[in-house]
């Protein structure tokens, strides 16, 4: 799900989870959040477009900047509706950036986390992740 999402041009940071003890109802608002886009119309048509072609086209696409394809012009419009989907309602623990002290500007700035790393918006360092949740 990840993937397509990225493909329809959502950013990273919303599709990673900061580790942290969630109350069960903020998980369980969340996961049906998520199932429903997943069962929804909007992202059925990114499926569909996006899997018509094997992943190493769309990567060619990307490398040798061709852009104007049938194929590319209706996952664009796909993923203009599937992106409003997702910004309707997002919890949020799909909002990823979180206000902190950064160790190195000692600014309280907002970091935007990643899989394995954070990274601090006013002094742009990177910090390794505290994965223990
Ligand atoms: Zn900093």
């Amino acid at each position: 799900m990840r993937l397509l999402l990225n493909a329809a041009g959502v950013k990273d940071h919303q599709l990673y989870v900061i580790p942290k003890d969630y109350k069960i109802k903020t998980l369980a608002d969340a996961f049906d959040w998520l199932h429903n886009i997943y069962l929804s119309y909007e992202y059925s048509r990114v499926c569909l477009i996006w899997e018509s072609i094997p992943p190493e086209v769309w990567e060619n696409y990307k490398i040798f900047e061709v852009t104007d394809l049938t194929e590319q012009r209706l996952l664009i419009i796909a993923s203009k509706e599937l992106i409003k989907l997702w910004k309707n309602k997002r919890p949020r623990l799909f909002i990823n950036r979180q206000v902190e002290i950064c160790n190195t500007c000692e600014e309280k700035v907002t970091f935007t986390y990643k899989d394995n790393y954070k990274k601090c918006g006013h002094c742009g360092e990177i910090n390794e992740q505290n994965t223990d949740s």
